[in-house]
């Protein structure tokens, strides 16, 4: 927290009532935020969704809102086994201002190896909250309930509604999530204006955008022979050769070449990049997935790679599809020719906060006010469910702010500052005041 004498001297008395209530509800935080992280909601699959969303239900009603399960009928994603269930909450304000949004995942993803502690028994010890999803992003979610929670306790009367919207597979692409709810018009424009989405980016920094991503898979063929004599077959690997010579000198430079003005952090990823996800060539018992290279006496007349291309926002998606194609569509003239199969897998466009945004000056308020220095706007290197907020939904103004540290996302041990927790906290309490204006 910022310096306590000068706040006094110089904050309306709403605000300073409501730093001392996230003060004191500081335990009630931490509790919840370990509760939510006791519910293994790993996903793939998409274990434990209804259990979370009960969890989720209890708290928001306790704090005054209206809550409604959006369960995901009609996605593949959601079946009896693994149901896609999304919570929305709200609590009406006492003017006309338009909503105050929070958006949190509720899925993890699975622990994998490596871990000293319980990745899901939600323990509290050195000032940090431990386990899987506890920075990405259960820790977040919990300081969004609780900035909500303190504003009712300071009894500070908001003119606009809060909104609390706990949602599912973010981790594999939002589909049965935000984008069902956009969808599905549970997130209308004329009612939300603003969505803060507590991902783990730092009490200090204002997350305004991603980068976008084109994912595609590039296939060879070739005509088995007897692996004696190779000669009287042609390999699809040896072809796969030469893609991957053009593709790592010809469009990994290409792929670098545009620095963005989006202050993507860190550094090295301002421009656009390449990353060779996967490859396989050759045989693969029928019907199995080529897990496990086999040792066959053939010519590989079959080899894959998958490609994950992130572009920047002043790329074109098209112009990047182009270079693949172009680059590549070079290799029909080589002698012998090559053909390669380029399959779409997934693109997303990048997405940018717009300049000057309300929601972005009233975190740098706040952020200055709590942390008592200024904040930092950053945007990410990959991307998260804003992309549905503002592409599907239509509402620009959403940014990506929350406590943790990105580097903890997705790794053993993962933990969260509990310091940072109430920092956030605070700061998006007093941001739903600087938005909404009180009454
Ligand atoms: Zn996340």
């Amino acid at each position: 927290m910022g310096d306590d004498a000068s706040l006094a001297r110089s904050q309306p008395a709403a605000e300073r009532r409501l730093l001392r209530a996230v003060e004191d509800l500081r335990e009630e935080l931490f509790d919840f935020a370990a509760r939510l992280v006791r519910v293994p909601t790993v996903n793939p699959p998409g274990e434990a969704y209804a259990e979370c969303a009960e969890l989720m239900t209890g708290e928001l009603s306790r704090c005054g809102f209206e809550t409604r399960r959006i369960v995901a009928e009609g996605r593949p994603e959601h079946t009896a086994r693994h149901p896609r269930v999304n919570l929305l909450a709200s609590r009406a304000g006492s003017g006309t201002s338009p909503a105050l949004h929070f958006n949190g995942h509720v899925d993890v993803v699975p622990a994998g190896a490596g871990w000293s502690v319980d990745p899901f028994a939600g323990a509290l010890r050195d000032g940090r909250l431990w386990g899987r999803g506890s920075a990405d992003m259960k820790a977040g979610l919990a300081c969004a309930v609780y900035a909500c929670e303190a504003i009712r306790r300071a009894g500070v009367r908001l003119a606009g509604p809060l909104e609390v919207s706990a949602t599912v597979d973010e981790e594999t692409g939002g589909q049965a999530g935000v984008r069902y709810l956009a969808e599905q018009g549970h997130l209308d424009p004329l009612r939300v204006g603003w969505v803060v989405i507590p991902e783990p980016f730092s009490p200090q920094r204002i997350c305004v955008g991603h980068r976008g991503v084109y994912w595609f898979r590039l296939v060879t063929r070739g005509r088995t022979a007897h692996g004696s004599m190779p000669f009287l077959g042609h390999s699809a690997i040896g072809d796969m050769t030469r893609v991957l010579e053009l593709v790592r000198d010809r469009l990994g430079p290409l792929a670098a070449k545009v620095v963005t003005e989006l202050p993507v952090v860190p550094e090295g990823a301002r421009r656009g990049s390449l990353n060779l996800n996967s490859l396989w060539g050759g045989q693969v018992p029928s019907g199995e997935e080529p897990a496990a290279l086999l040792q066959s006496p053939c010519v590989a007349d079959r080899c894959e790679l998958v490609v994950d291309r992130r572009f920047v926002p002043e790329e074109e998606l098209e112009e990047v599809r182009a270079q693949v194609t172009g680059v590549l569509g070079e290799l029909a003239d080589e002698q012998p020719p090559i053909t390669v199969e380029i399959v779409d897998l997934l693109s997303v466009e990048p997405t940018r906060t717009p300049v000057g945004s309300p929601l972005v000056a009233a975190l740098e308020t706040s952020i200055q006010r709590v942390l008592g220095r200024p904040a930092e706007q950053v945007a990410s290197p990959g991307t998260y469910d804003q992309k549905h907020f503002d592409r599907i939904a239509g509402i620009p103004h959403c940014v990506a702010y929350g406590p943790g540290e990105l580097e903890q996302a997705h790794q053993p041990d993962e933990s969260c500052s509990l310091a940072a927790m109430v920092e956030a906290t605070a700061v998006m309490a007093l941001t739903a005041v600087e938005l909404l204006g009180v009454t």
